[in-house]
């Protein structure tokens, strides 16, 4: 009733309860009046009616406020539940005993409440629900205490649940000054996702960012500080980002690069515009000089203002470092450093240009280095290296001025400067021999390596750059078959030569094929005189030549490649020939080096036997050391795959050789053969007759026979024999003539000569 009066009070509606009064008055009045015909008005009944009546009045005038301000409350309740019901958050609101008195729907359903709520429940209750339920996944007890720790402090008490359906609600407890509080919970899932989606994008971007090669920086605007920079930076900079961050270019960079890195920056912040700048130099503070170009990108905020400007560097200094290694590499050889062929032909072009333009004249010279091959042979290929270098290093010291190449293994060339020739190069030359006097020694090891050298002079020996290389080289061909360490300029009568020869190999291409080849058989001898087989020897028979000596077409067939198959035609016609006679002689088949660089011999040599029928005892291969030098492993495996089919190989022309001696020792060889050049001079050269004597004795030593080349004189045969060589082969036994010469020897019957034949008739 008071709460009721009160609500009156406060509806302060006097004007109601006024009328209400005067109202129930009149009516009373009026009653008295019609009792007062029979009744006094200054009865106290009327009084009594009266005030009644005012009273009764007043009552009325109540009941009509009181409904009033029901309909009001119950349309306010109504108007509050449809707003609390209608929000998006859960809403509770307890008292100071902590007991439940507003809340609404969602907070109902969000948690799962059901019947447990209502109103004046106790918090506790409605968290132990909540647990129950599976929507509060905190122990309730601890969850309330921590809630009313915070309340009594009169602070708020908030809290995010995670709820184990992937709900996340966040929960505000607002202190009110009646000691309880309200609480609102929102559903902030879809915010909470977004944000974590939010946090991988930021991360995933920091980490794209961090980890691309290329450096990039990012700098405020307003004042060109390093804001953020990537591990790619760090690299660039050679510093660690603590370093770089909050710092400006001036205090990274020096000065002088500065003033441009704030020019460009600030050129590219005012025209809002991305800006490259190309290759330049940058001395960064630990990672010493780079080349780089740089991308800038200005990025404003949203009211259009510059708020950053992101730089990205691409550095290039590795590429240009190989770019120009792979350059130098192009036009050097990687042994000596010098210039290589390729770099040779470019220059002499140029300077072929150039001394045609000022009339002067110049040189070039093609140098060989003699003895070459034998040292990488006898000390490995490290020590030829070594060698190499110490020759560049000296061609270069003597030369200076003048273009030094290395164009082939032991090849280099020099081009002389303009100067009056050919006094110039003569007196090069002549220096470039004396610096090659002296030993070299090349780890502990001693040795002396010499120069051949060809020259050849512009304009007189060649208007052009091929003509001049060739002619020099005709020069060296020429000084290299003269003297080993000779210098020779060109002539003419070289470069007629030179196409002399090239028209030979031409025609020695076709020789096999048009049967111009043929061969001769030379016997050799034991001791007595007794033949025991024959050497066959090539012969060319050229159609306007005449007869063409192995010595010369030999070599023109290893120089072309054509030996390959003159060999192997060799090789079949000799053992096809021996194979067909009645005696067992021996054959004795010459193998040129290149046979071994190029196919597989062994294979060839087995083939030949099994076509031909040949025993593999009766075949005999001379090798000379050549076949040594050079690839060792590979030609010594051959030579035993040879041995081991059974045929024999004999080292030939033995003594002339840089290295024979060792030879002997790396393959057991079946026969040495002492060249004909020592035992042609056995009559008048003391050194011939002790090598000769000391290579018999050796080989008896070793127990490999030995064969004396060039007997030509009894007193030669005489000499060997007291030495104790097992054999002999020379004019003195029979000279190379075609197989039917020796055909009794072989075993058939000599064909009649027509005119006998004739004669007989
Ligand atoms: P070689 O293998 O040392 O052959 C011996 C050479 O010495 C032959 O010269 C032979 O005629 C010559 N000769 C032997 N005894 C005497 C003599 O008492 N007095 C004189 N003045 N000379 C004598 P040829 O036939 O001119 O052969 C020269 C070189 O050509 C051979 O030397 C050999 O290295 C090479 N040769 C010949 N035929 C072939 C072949 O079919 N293949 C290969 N790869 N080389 C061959
Ligand atoms: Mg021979
Ligand atoms: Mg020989």
């Amino acid at each position: 009733m008071i709460k009721t009066l009160g609500y009156l009070a406060k509806f302060r509606d006097w004007r109601t309860l006024l009328f209400a009064g005067a109202a129930g008055f009149c009516v009373f009045s009026v009653l008295a009046v019609a009792v007062a015909t029979k009744v006094a008005l200054a009865d106290p009944t009327i009084l009594l009616i009266s005030t009644g009546g005012a009273v009764f009045g007043v009552f009325l005038g109540f009941v009509g406020c009181a409904l009033r301000v029901i309909r009001k409350l119950n349309e306010q309740n109504a108007r509050r539940d449809f707003a609390l019901n209608n929000m998006a958050q859960g809403l509770s609101m307890f008292d100071g005993q902590h007991r439940l008195v507003v809340w609404n729907k969602n907070y109902e359903t969000m948690y799962g409440l059901g019947a447990t709520i209502r109103r004046g429940c106790k918090i506790r209750e409605l968290l132990v629900a909540r647990h129950a339920a599976g929507t509060l996944p905190l122990d309730p007890a601890q969850y309330e205490a921590d809630l009313r720790a915070a309340l009594d402090q009169g602070s708020m008490f908030t809290v995010d649940v995670e709820m184990p359906d992937g709900r996340v609600i966040a929960v505000v407890n607002q202190p009110t000054s009646e000691g309880g509080w309200v609480a609102t919970h929102e559903d902030i899932t879809d915010r909470k996702r977004a944000e974590r989606e939010l946090d991988n994008t930021r991360a995933f971007l920091d980490m794209i960012v961090e980890n691309v090669p290329s450096p990039i920086i990012v700098k405020d605007a307003a004042d060109l500080k390093y804001l953020l920079v990537n591990r790619a930076t760090e690299e660039y900079f050679g510093v660690d980002r603590a370093k770089i961050i909050g710092k400006n270019s001036a205090d990274m960079l020096p000065k002088a690069l500065v003033q441009t890195i704030i020019a460009e920056d600030r050129g590219t912040i005012e025209s809002g515009e991305i800006s490259y700048q190309g290759e330049h130099g940058v001395i960064t503070p630990g990672n010493g000089m780079r080349i780089v170009t740089a991308t800038r990108l200005p990025v404003k905020d949203i009211d259009g203002k510059p708020k950053y400007l992101i730089t990205v560097i691409h550095d290039i200094t590795d590429r240009k470092r190989s770019e120009q290694r792979i350059a130098h590499l192009a036009h050097h050889d990687s042994t000596t450093d010098l210039p290589n062929r390729a770099a040779f032909n470019e220059c002499i072009e140029a300077t072929v240009d150039l001394a045609a333009k000022v009339k002067e004249s110049f040189a070039v010279l093609c140098i060989d280095l003699d003895r070459f091959k034998a040292v990488n042979d006898v000390f490995g290929h490290p020590v030829g290296d070594a060698l190499l270098g110490e020759v560049a290093r000296r061609l270069e010291q003597v030369c200076q001025g003048a273009f030094v190449a290395r164009v082939g293994g032991d090849e280099f060339t020099v081009i002389t400067p303009t100067a009056k020739q050919p006094q110039a190069a003569e007196a090069l030359a002549e220096r470039l021999a004396a610096a090659f006097e002296s030993d070299i020694t090349i780890a502990s090891h001693q040795m002396r390596v010499g120069l051949t050298i060809g020259v050849a002079i512009y304009p007189q020996d060649g208007a052009d750059a091929a003509t001049l290389v060739g002619n020099a080289d005709a020069a060296l061909f020429r000084a290299k078959s003269e003297a080993r360490g000779s210098i020779r300029f060109f002539e003419v009568a070289m470069d007629q030569q030179l196409s002399a020869k090239r028209a030979l190999q031409q025609d020695l291409r076709k020789a096999v094929e048009q049967g111009e080849l043929a061969l001769h058989y030379m016997p050799q001898a034991n001791m007595d005189g007794q033949i025991t087989g024959f050497e066959a020897l090539a012969r060319w028979h050229h159609p306007r030549h005449g007869l063409v000596p192995p010595d010369v077409f030999i070599p023109l067939a290893e120089e072309s490649g054509i030996i390959g198959a003159l060999g192997e035609w060799v090789l079949r016609t000799a053992c096809l020939e021996a194979a067909a006679w009645p005696n067992r002689l021996h054959i004795a088949v010459n193998l040129s080096p290149v046979q071994f660089q190029h196919g597989d011999l062994p294979s060839l040599v087995h083939q030949v036997l099994l076509d031909t029928g040949l025993s593999p005892a009766r075949l005999e291969l001379e090798i000379t050391e050549g076949v040594l030098i050079g690839d060792f492993a590979r030609a010594v495996a051959m030579l035993r795959r040879l041995k081991n089919m059974g045929v024999r190989v004999a080292m030939d022309d033995f003594g002339t050789g840089y290295s024979s001696l060792s030879y002997l020792q790396s393959f057991p060889f079946d026969k040495i053969k002492i060249d004909r050049s020592f035992v042609a001079n056995l009559s008048h050269s003391r050194q011939s007759a002790t090598i000769t004597r000391a290579v018999i004795a050796l080989s008896r030593g070793l127990g490999v026979p030995v064969v004396a080349e060039g007997v030509e004189t009894e007193a030669q045969r005489k000499f060997l024999a007291a030495e104790g060589c097992d054999a002999i082969q020379g004019y003195l036994v029979g000279r190379p003539m075609p197989i039917e010469e020796y055909a009794r020897t072989v075993g058939r019957t000599p064909a009649r000569p027509a005119i006998a034949l004739v004669a007989s008739a």
